[in-house]
């Protein structure tokens, strides 16, 4: 099956694509993971990337399309994925869809996360990750066992560069505006499945995880 997970920042698409991946046996791919990757190595895609995402930007959507053209080739996608990140607009949506045609394939569902914005900013600014194995926490809902600690590595969690209020703003705009209309695309496959997050009505990431996978399965 493949899967496209949308959503603001901060909605918990990375942990409902975590808990998807375990059991449909199917790869997770987090472009920004990718990109953060490639920044802290130094690669050439992320001395491209780094300046882009250091401010809260797109990255060039020749960039992100070739990347992820060519992650989508590897064999691990044979049977589905979870792109989480990607498109984050209409040219993206529509490179993904020749990319996938070229295969014979398609996108199967689209998972839209909805959270309301405050619960957002907070959520945001209380993310944490382990730079060694990426598990996130959250340090109000979700905390590690000891301090700020991963509990798998041991090691101390960091905060991600562009987790600060400003840079969130910048990035929620692109967001309602760039990326919002690519629901609209899917909605008009009916492809898509929406999915609210939220205290408020006390459903969190796994609880609409399991509802997936109970659905597909
Ligand atoms: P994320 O972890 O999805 O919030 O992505 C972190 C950063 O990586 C973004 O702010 C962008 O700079 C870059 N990035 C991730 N996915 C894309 C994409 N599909 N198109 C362009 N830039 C992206």
């Amino acid at each position: 099956m493949n899967i496209v997970i949308m959503g603001a920042q901060g909605t918990g698409k990375g942990t409902v694509a975590g808990l998807l991946k375990g059991d449909l046996n199917i790869p997770h791919i987090s472009t920004g993971e990718i990109f953060r990757k490639n920044i802290k190595e130094e690669t050439e895609l992320g001395k491209i990337a780094t300046k882009y995402a250091d401010e809260g930007k797109l990255v060039p959507d020749e960039v992100t399309n070739e990347m992820v053209k060519n992650r989508l080739e590897e064999k691990d996608c044979n049977n589905g994925f979870i792109l989480d990140g990607y498109p984050r607009n209409l040219i993206q949506a529509e490179k993904l869809d020749e990319i996938l045609a070229d295969k014979g394939k398609k996108v199967d569902m689209v998972i839209y996360l909805t959270t309301p914005t405050n619960e957002i900013v907070e959520r945001v600014m209380a993310r944490r990750e382990c730079p060694k194995c990426k598990r996130v926490y959250n340090m109000v809902l979700n905390k590690p066992k000891t301090g700020e600690i991963c509990d798998d590595c041991g090691v101390e969690l960091i905060k991600r560069a562009d987790d600060t209020e400003e840079k969130l703003k910048t990035r929620l705009d692109i967001f309602f505006k760039e990326t919002k209309p690519v629901i609209d695309f899917y909605n008009k496959k009916g492809i898509v499945r929406e999915e609210e997050i939220s205290l408020s009505i006390n459903r969190l990431a796994i609880d609409v995880a399991k509802d997936i996978i109970k659905d597909v399965k």
